[in-house]
Formats: C-alpha cells, structure tokens, sequence
C-alpha cells in the first residue's frame, strides 16, 4: 500500500517571489507519536496507511509524497512591534494542499521538517515539547469550538536539536484552512509589490471569503471580513481564558484560525493582566490585550491594502479607517454575548454588562479560578446546593454571596427551567482545558522518561472538553501553588 495523498495546489502555483522551493532534510530514524486519525480521515487520507513505516517517514519529512510540491512561504511580520521584513517559513514547509470531506482547502505543512531559505540563523527544528504541547493546545482549541490549526500527527526523528540542552527533535504535521498571515501581505507592502498584494488578495478571496468574488469594493469587504473574524476570534479567546502569547503579525493569520501555539496558555486564576510568554516583559500580549492588539494587527493589514483601495491615498486611509473602526463593536458584541451566555442569561437587559463585570472584577480580586468558577456556576443554576462549589473558587468566598443574589434575581426573571440553563451553561463553559501544569507534565514524561502515557490520556480528556468525565475529574483541577506554572517559552 502507498500513501495517497489527493493534493491539489494552488499557492505553489502563485508567482515564484511567494515561497521558496525546498523540500524536507531527511531525518534519522522516525517514530510516529500520534496520529490524528479523525483528521486524516476528514482530509481524504487513510490512517491505516499513514501508519506504516512509509506513511511514518512522510509525516516526518524524510519522504516527499507524490503530487506534493514542497515549499517554504515568505512572510514578514512586526515581533512584538518590530518589523522584520523578512520572516518566512524558517523551520516550516507546505508540502501541499487537499480538499476535506467537507469541500474545504486545507494546507498540510511539516513544522521542524529542516532548513529552508528563511531559517536565518535557525536550525530548521523542532524540539519535542513545543510539539506536543501545540498538539494537545491545538486539538483542545478545536474540541472548545473555536477555529484553529489543527494537529495531523506528531512524530520524533531519532535526531537531537540544540537548545539550552539537546532535546529529542520531533515534527508536527499541522493543518490549516491556509498559513497567510497578515505578515505575508506586509512582505510584499514593503517591497512595494502592489501587483503582488492584488494577487494575494485574489487567492484569500478566492480561497475563504469567495462570495466576495468579482463584488464591486471586493478588497475593501476582504479587509472587513478579516477584521471581523479576528475580533470574533479574540472574543472566544477571552472567553475560555487563554492567552495566545506571541501575537505578531506573522502569527495572525488571515482565515482567521488561531496559529503558532508557542508560548501559549489558558490562565487559572483569573487575572486579566497575564502574560505567559518569557520574552513578553511589557505585557504586550497580556490576556486583557489581547483585543487592542488584535486591532493594531489588522491596521497593519490595512496598511499593505491602501494601495488597491483608491489612487487617492487620503481616501483610501479613510476608507480603511472606517472599516476597522468597526472593531470595537464586534469584538464587543461577541464577547457580550459569550459572556451572558456564560453566565446563563437567555435575554439581553439593562445592567447585565455591570453584573458580570461586578463577577468578573470579584474573580481578579478573589484568585478564582475562571474555568472552574463558570462551570461550578452552571452546576449552581442546575441545583441552588452547589453554590458552595462557586464559593469555593473565591479566596473570600462571600464575595460570591452578594454577587449570587443579584444573579438569582436577575435569572428568575427568565421562563428557562434550572436544568435548561445549566445544560446551555455547560455548553459553553468547558470542565477541561489544556492546564498548563498538566501540559508541562505531559512534557516532561515524554521527554524525560519516552513515556507517551500521559499525553494520550491527556488528548483523549481535551477532546470532550464540555463533558463532565467524571472519571477525570482530577484533570479539571486547577495546580497546586507548587505545579503553577508561570512561564512558557517560545516555540523554538
Ligand atoms: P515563531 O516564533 O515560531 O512564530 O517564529 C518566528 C520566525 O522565526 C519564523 O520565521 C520562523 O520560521 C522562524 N523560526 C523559529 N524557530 C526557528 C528555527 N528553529 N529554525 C529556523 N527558523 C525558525
Ligand atoms: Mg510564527
């Protein structure tokens, strides 16, 4: 049996200044850590076959499959407000792209595959935590409803990379409704490649927003999809507590999926001034900014866009200004509205934002837990007995008295019955994330002791992440002060 993989490319077949021919190094001796089996099916290709020892050494770059065209992407991208005009696939390649079950384009792209034009002084690898932990991250964000890359498989080369230590390499073979970032627009801004620019907008048109196609203003609608699926995006961000930690250019990423999990975390206790990443010292990325970021992201975008927006630049900044000016609304509306949902509000009234802002400003100041203290709450509209589980979550607990009151009175002015609010609350407020010290575990059993027990358990719990399981319960447990993990490091 071959490996049949059904691509067809279209971004190989854009003008040559778009990527760099390359193919995967070959890597020493690969074993396949996981397979997304699901997936492979949902992408046309048969787990069984990707499974043998051939199927192996194309997960891990060692073999290019027929009908791939193996490329690296050029992008450039602003790092933590820096611009770099050339980023680039530097340890990523696109072998090519196939069409789902469901009719859409997915990308498969090997991510620590060796070399590429643009590894600068990088070595073109991955080590095997940053691998895993994009792989459970990954797959958990896709379980929780919100879009992201998603996970393929996770293999191991046999090889060691060179970080502070040498670490086991691995490659992960990620899926993506496309890797064009706003940092691919900003590569050809920069060189002042307007026909390059149009050609790009073309193939995101063409290829997620095609009812924009031949429109009159069709660039002017791109700009406003974009922006209006990145301020939904970071609203669902916010709203189960996670922190994507490097929102650079480069890693925001025009379909609107979450891209590159490098030093990326969902927060315990509540507090909207964290950060996670070891290199984010002004808080730039923090949880609570994530929104103003997202927006100085798109402005970028917009930037790289003046020029098919009208000859008359004064108009077309306007034009631009207008379209991300609706932003803020969006954003606003779709983290409202996730918020009441939160907290089992059906209806829309006067005074809904203060009283959950009043429970969200008690989590800050009382160190709850905010997975736990949203769950806990949907068992609490459930059965009035298990209040004491939200108490529990504040250090001074009678913070939630007062606040439960005015929530019981606000709720009980809807029809819905107890176990209908609290089966529409669970909905959205999942029992399991990916916990960061769980994750770390994961890590370190695997890289330490080769022992892939614990992750599997781990991807298997993430990927139900609304069910109660009570035989995991332990998984839903925020860390003990000794397991907190503060910091993660970058992807590298
Ligand atoms: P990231 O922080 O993963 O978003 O990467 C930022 C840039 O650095 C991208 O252009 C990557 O391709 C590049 N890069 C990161 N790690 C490596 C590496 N080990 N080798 C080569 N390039 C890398
Ligand atoms: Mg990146």
């Amino acid at each position: 049996m071959t490996v049949h993989f059904p691509f067809q490319n279209s971004y190989s077949a854009l003008p040559d200044t778009f990527f760099a021919r390359v193919a995967p190094t070959p890597v020493a001796a690969p074993r396949l850590i996981k397979l997304n089996r699901p997936l492979a099916v949902q992408l046309g290709l048969d787990p069984d076959v990707l499974e043998t020892a051939e199927g192996v050494e194309i997960l891990a770059g060692k073999t290019v499959p027929a009908g791939a065209d193996p490329i690296a992407m050029a992008y450039a991208g602003h790092q933590f407000g820096q611009f770099v005009p050339q980023l680039g696939d530097g340890r990523a390649i696109l072998l090519g792209e196939v069409i789902d079950r469901d009719g859409v384009r997915r990308d498969i792209q090997l991510k620590g595959s060796g070399p590429t034009p643009f590894s600068r002084r990088g070595d073109g690898r991955a080590a095997l935590g940053p691998v895993l932990r994009e792989y459970i991250v990954s797959e958990a964000m896709f379980a929780l409803g919100i879009p992201t890359t998603r996970s393929l498989a996770a293999v191991v080369t046999g090889e060691h990379v060179l970080r502070e230590t040498a670490l086991p390499g691995a490659v992960l073979t990620r899926v993506a409704s496309s890797h064009i970032r706003v940092g691919t627009f900003q590569y050809f801004a920069v060189r002042r490649d307007t026909d390059a620019i149009r050609r790009l907008a073309d193939h995101v048109i063409a290829r997620h927003y095609p009812e924009l196609s031949g429109t009159e203003q069709a660039y002017h609608a791109l700009l406003a999809g974009v922006v209006a699926r990145q301020a939904d995006l970071v609203a669902r961000w916010l709203l189960v507590g996670f922190i994507h930690g490097v929102m650079n250019t480069d890693n925001t990423s025009i379909s609107g999926e979450t891209i590159d999990y490098g030093p990326c975390a969902f927060m315990d206790a509540y507090d909207p001034a964290q950060v996670f990443s070891s290199i984010d010292e002004m808080g730039r990325y923090a949880y609570a900014n994530q929104p103003r970021i997202a927006l100085w992201n798109l402005t970028r975008l917009a930037e790289c866009l003046l020029p098919l927006f009208s000859n008359d630049q004064e108009k077309a900044i306007e034009e631009a200004q207008d379209i991300l000016g609706a932003f803020p609304d969006i954003f606003s509306q779709a983290y409202q509205a996730g918020l009441r949902r939160k907290v089992g509000l059906f209806t829309e009234r006067d005074g809904d934002e203060a009283l959950i802002q009043d429970l969200l400003d008690a989590m800050a100041k009382n160190q709850a837990d905010f997975t736990l203290t949203f769950r806990r709450l949907g068992d609490a509209a459930g059965n009035e007995d298990r209040a004491s589980d939200v108490r529990a979550q504040f250090m001074d607990p009678s913070a939630f008295d007062e606040w439960a009151k005015r929530w019981r009175e606000r709720t009980g002015l809807e029809p819905q019955s107890a176990a209908e609010r609290q089966a529409d609350m669970h909905a959205v407020n999942p029992a399991f994330i990916p916990r960061n010290h769980r994750v770390e575990a994961v890590i370190q059993a695997a890289v330490n002791n080769d022992d892939y027990a614990p992750f599997e358990e781990l991807v298997k719990v993430l990927a139900k992440p609304y069910d109660d399981q009570p035989e995991y319960a332990a998984y839903a447990d925020p860390p003990l002060p000794d397991q907190r993990v503060l910091r993660t490091f970058c992807g590298t």
